[in-house]
């Protein structure tokens, strides 16, 4: 059987803005786990818009295409023209999951919720030429996953190609995240058996890892047996973590010893009153400054991440989170203006409340605003967001964060990937388009030299955080 995966590019891609890099990063590791279920004899092509062009003029026997907010309208038109040729289609992934009647008028047949259940089922009854029109997650596990189909990546178009995921959700309820709507009536965390995460670690070449959990510390017991089991390995990762885990036990420490680099923390605000309203529980109280030092002892670098236009926010909010932010020298800052997206509490409440502007699901992309705000402009919120991040990425103030740190080391690793990361745009696209963007992660591993305090690898030089 011919299978034809697909990650349809953001509308956004042609927008002058675009950022092709920030598109280039991770390879459609939920396509190629989903790929590990078909058999030995199928032919799979797996597509990915973002890094290469897609065409539509074949005739495969199933179109598998994955589903998110902004690139939801492109998705449809894709999976309208191969329907419309007779050739079968589904759609999934978590726009399906918090809109499916939508997706169902675009569609076959749709999964709503995790793949690893829903899409073998679905193979095993469209072989048997009885396939449903949808299919909703049962069963929560990853104990049992088979291999992801690494070998259908095309690692020279990724900056990263070694991204890899080893849990499924988080612990945590943030009003504002998709996390709750994408594992609805079911276990929202959970983990892979220790054993099978080493062996896939393994099977990467190289030295670095990128792991795109969305807590990767979220399950205490679990990454501390990963953690044990990956020093001595000799690699240099990065993942997301939250500030109370990184307060809470030695576990932060045990991940520096098995070789975290960077960790990317969702801080949001710095206003006690908007974490109360965005149910992010974990963050309230917590010292912020002292998981912050706590991560540079280890000589572990910080990515921050922080929205704008919750309803407590006013003028001043921008300038106090990106002075904050260069004070306590994150290297890499990370802003969204507050986007409800559908089936969140966030957005339930805002339709509520009347506070939707419009459902262009394209424009949900953080950097627009798309409802009411309350104690800002929709005005001054954009342009604070634009001012925010022309500001904490200017020169004097990529230099000024650097040296916070205590240590030369680590002011000269801040500077090197701050400054690489977002003032070499023109290099960055040159690279894409000539195809060899892989040949960069060399040149960022030696910007970036060991680090003393954290793991001692075998010699060889660690890669940054990306943001
Ligand atoms: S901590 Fe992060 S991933 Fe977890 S629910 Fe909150 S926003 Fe989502």
């Amino acid at each position: 059987m011919n299978i034809k995966f697909i990650l349809p590019a953001l509308l956004e891609a042609k927008n002058p803005f675009w950022r092709p890099i920030k598109y280039s990063l991770f390879p459609p590791l939920g396509l190629a786990t989903l790929a590990a279920y078909c058999s030995e004899q199928d032919d799979i092509e797996l597509v990915d818009e973002h890094v290469e062009a897609l065409s539509t003029e074949d005739y495969p026997d199933l179109v598998i295409i994955q589903v998110y907010i902004t690139n939801a309208f492109r998705a449809y038109a894709i999976a309208d023209s191969y329907r419309k040729k007779g050739v079968y289609v589904c759609l999934g992934g978590l726009h399906v999951s918090s809109l499916p009647e939508e997706a169902a008028a675009h569609a076959d047949s749709i999964f709503i919720g995790p793949g690893e259940d829903t899409f073998p089922r679905f193979l095993a009854d469209f072989r048997k030429r009885a396939p449903q029109k949808i299919y909703i997650n049962q069963e929560r596990t990853i104990q049992d996953i088979p291999p992801i189909r690494r070998d259908l990546i095309k690692r020279s178009l990724y900056l990263v190609p070694n991204s890899i995921v080893v849990t499924r959700g988080c612990p945590h309820h943030c009003d504002f995240c998709y996390k709750d709507a994408f594992f609805e009536g079911g276990k929202s965390f959970y983990t892979q058996r220790t054993d099978a995460a080493l062996a896939e670690i393994d099977r990467l070449p190289g030295r670095h890892l990128y792991f795109l959990d969305d807590h990767l510390l979220g399950n205490q017991k679990f990454a501390s047996s990963l953690f044990e089991g990956m020093s001595g390995m000799g690699r240099v990762f990065q993942g997301a973590s939250t500030v109370d885990a990184i307060l809470r036990s030695n576990l932060i420490e045990k991940a520096a010893a098995a070789g975290l680099r960077s960790v990317f923390i969702g801080f949001e605000t710095l206003s006690q009153g908007n974490l109360l309203q965005s149910n992010k529980k974990q963050n309230l109280n917590k010292t912020y400054s002292e998981a912050i030092r706590k991560l540079h002892d280890l000589g572990i670098m910080i990515n921050g991440s922080f929205v704008f236009g919750l309803d407590e926010d006013d003028k001043d909010v921008f300038k106090q989170t990106v002075d904050w932010g260069i004070e306590n020298g994150l290297t890499t800052s990370t802003y969204h203006i507050l986007t409800p997206y559908p089936g969140t509490r966030l957005y339930k409440q805002m339709e509520a409340d009347g506070r939707l502007l419009h459902k262009n699901w394209s424009l949900y992309d953080t950097r627009q605003v798309v409802y009411k705000t309350k104690g800002l402009s929709a005005a001054e919120l954009k342009n604070g967001y634009d001012w925010a991040y022309r500001s904490f990425y200017s020169w004097s103030n990529v230099l000024k964060a650097s040296l916070q740190h205590s240590e030369t080391e680590l002011k000269l690793k801040h500077f090197a990937y701050a400054g690489g990361w977002k003032k070499f745009e023109p290099l960055w696209n040159f690279m894409i388009k000539t195809r060899g963007l892989n040949q960069m992660l060399p040149l960022l591993e030696s910007i970036l030299s060991r680090n003393k305090k954290g793991n001692q690898g075998d010699g060889r030089s660690p890669f940054p955080a990306i943001a």
